[in-house]
């Protein structure tokens, strides 16, 4: 069950006018069947901002962005989508209904409310600890890794006491918050002997938000020699998943949509660093190599991004990893590098903020980056040198989805290896097919109950929506009986009308959690072997055949009570014979 009903979204959306609600906060021109406007999402002095009436949506060809009325009054109020509904129902004047399966997302919404509010109450405890007799140790950490008062207050920074009458645990209790909610919060502990203690001891805090603002984990730098770990850092909980929280976005979004790049750090000192030395468009990974929701993310901001790295580690391990997703996902990354040794903290406070934006100025597009790094030491004249250079390459070159930027991947590789740009286009070309056949077959493993072939489809939605929306448009109610992912499917089908690549936010945000549980999967698998066009068919062939058997049943019921000569039975014939047609059709492919 979604979160509401779809028949009460679909006339929320046709009861209000979009143009007049955009037009409120953005003046729209009419211009041929749509609407033009300055975007009020990014800056521009030309209008690349269109609305369009008649399908619902609006979309801007300058930053991206675009959606329907819901989306549009959650990006301009910074609201979720529920919040956003609840909005436009008040303002048509409509009563938004319970639905049937709300009662566990109502709870589950109110549980993570709940957990925000012990954040902030803990943003402020670690805040005023700081400031406090007991801080002094930390802000003088702060004070010797040359972090200015603005910085300090901006990043919020704080101070977790080593233990005595001043703790969270102390402070949780006065308030009467409830034991199973503090624990969930992982912000305490329980000891074995019951006592509840803080989690962070004795640590320089580092609240982590979502971009949106609302503080949903914590970082405890040590601030001790010999303090195990260096770095703790909150538990996963209702509120926070590590892989889908970029560290910093909500004081640089707006930064980041101006300038339309993002400059990518490791750790959260290196963002404070950067930020403060004037260079505001920047976000941290901290620690882990990037995951496709944080691209996501990125993306909704600016798809440019300068990846600000150590020389040693860049091109390897996470660094890699992280760029490889980046350029997959069609992002345009550049590799800024530090001398070795140094990162963006440590460099910044040695040679300086115009040395740092130096070292930016001069980033290198990072398929260039690759192709430098994979050519050194390697003689391009031998033969067996050069092959292994251009299939390294290759097996790269296959990952860019954009035709454009693949071919110019593909002349410059060319120049390199010294072999005409046609040879590398069409070795390319081969690469990127292959990749498609070798793709392993659907991972079911983690997907219970889940067929191959929804899964399928709800991969080509998240990953490729122009394909999936396509797919999907072709498929009948009936295909989805007794599905686990029918609800899904059907709620994508109604959001053709949007920009595809949009799809995957929009859908996201309108699934109740346990869908949602079931489309991350989905698309966080393996590519799957079959097309989507391809899995609809086999959607439609098991549904011919489920039929088919009901049918059977129906006839061996009535010839088991004798009934050979009515009129039904040669109904039921015909049908039977008009179904196994139907089969045969679809078997062949068509
Ligand atoms: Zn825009």
């Amino acid at each position: 069950m979604a979160l509401f009903p779809q028949s009460f979204i679909d006339d929320l959306r046709s009861q209000v006018d979009l143009v007049a609600l955009i037009g409120e906060v953005a003046p729209l021109r009419k211009m041929g069947a749509a609407w033009k406007g300055l975007c009020p999402f990014h800056q521009e002095r030309t209008p690349s901002f269109n609305v369009n009436p008649d399908k619902g949506i609006f979309k801007c060809f300058g930053c991206g962005l675009g959606g329907d009325v819901f989306k549009f009054i959650e990006l301009h109020h910074k609201v979720a989508f529920p919040e956003a509904v609840r909005m436009v129902a008040t303002r048509v004047g409509m009563p938004v209904p319970e639905t049937a399966g709300g009662s566990e997302d109502r709870e589950a919404a109110t549980e993570r409310e709940s957990l925000i509010s012990l954040h902030d109450q803990a943003v402020a405890f670690f805040t005023e600890q700081l400031a406090g007799a007991s801080g002094l140790r930390a802000r003088r950490e702060l004070e010797n890794r040359g972090l200015t008062a603005e910085t300090i207050a901006t990043f919020r920074y704080g101070y977790a006491p080593a233990g005595g009458r001043e703790t969270l645990a102390a402070l949780f209790g006065a308030t009467h918050v409830p034991v199973p909610l503090q624990l969930r919060s992982g912000l305490v502990v329980q000891k074995e002997d019951g006592r509840i203690v803080d989690r962070f001891r004795n640590r320089l805090m580092i609240p982590i938000a979502r971009d949106t603002g609302a503080i949903v984990a914590f970082g405890g730098r040590a601030l001790e020699e010999g303090q195990v770990p260096k770095y703790l850092n909150s538990p996963e909980t209702p509120i926070y998943t590590k892989g889908r929280t970029l560290y910093g976005l909500d004081v640089t979004r707006a930064a980041v949509r101006k300038v339309n790049y993002c400059v990518l750090v490791e750790g959260y000192f290196d963002l404070a660093q950067v930020w403060q030395s004037g260079i505001q468009a920047v976000a941290a990974l901290c620690g882990t190599a990037l995951t496709p929701a944080q691209v996501r993310i990125l993306k909704r901001f600016t798809s440019k991004i300068v990846l600000s790295l150590d020389p040693d580690t860049a091109g390897q391990g996470a660094a890699a990893r992280s760029s490889e997703l980046l350029v997959a996902e069609g992002c345009q990354v550049n590799v800024a590098l530090l001398p070795a040794g140094s990162d963006p903290d440590t460099f910044i406070r040695r040679a300086g903020a115009q040395a740092y934006r130096d070292r930016l100025t001069g980033s290198q597009p990072y398929l260039d980056f690759l192709l430098d790094r994979a050519s050194a030491g390697k003689d391009l004249n031998r033969p067996d040198h050069r092959r292994a250079f251009l299939n390294q390459m290759l097996a790269v070159a296959a990952t860019i989805p954009d035709a454009a930027v693949r071919d110019q991947f593909a002349d410059r590789l060319a120049v390199k290896a010294r072999i005409t740009e046609s040879v590398v286009r069409d070795e390319i070309k081969k690469a990127a097919a292959q990749r498609r056949t070798e793709a392993p077959a659907v991972a079911v493993a983690g997907v219970t109950r889940i067929r191959p072939h929804e899964q399928g489809l709800l991969w080509t939605l998240a990953r490729r929506p122009i394909e999936g929306l396509a797919a999907i448009s072709q498929i009948e109610p009936d295909d989805l009986e007794g599905l686990l992912s029918a609800s899904v499917l059907q709620l994508a089908a109604t959001l053709s009308d949007m920009p595809p690549e949009m799809l995957p936010e929009l859908l996201r945000e309108r699934l109740s959690e346990g869908e949602r549980a079931l489309f991350d999967q989905a698309s966080n698998a393996e590519a799957p072997s079959a097309s989507a066009a391809d899995c609809v068919h086999a959607l439609r062939r098991d549904r011919v055949k489920r039929e088919s058997a009901l049918v059977q049943r129906e006839i061996d019921r009535l010839q088991q009570e004798a009934r050979v000569d009515g009129e039904e039975l040669t109904v039921l014939f015909r049908r039977k014979a008009e179904l196994a047609r139907q089969l045969e059709d679809l078997t062949q492919g068509n």
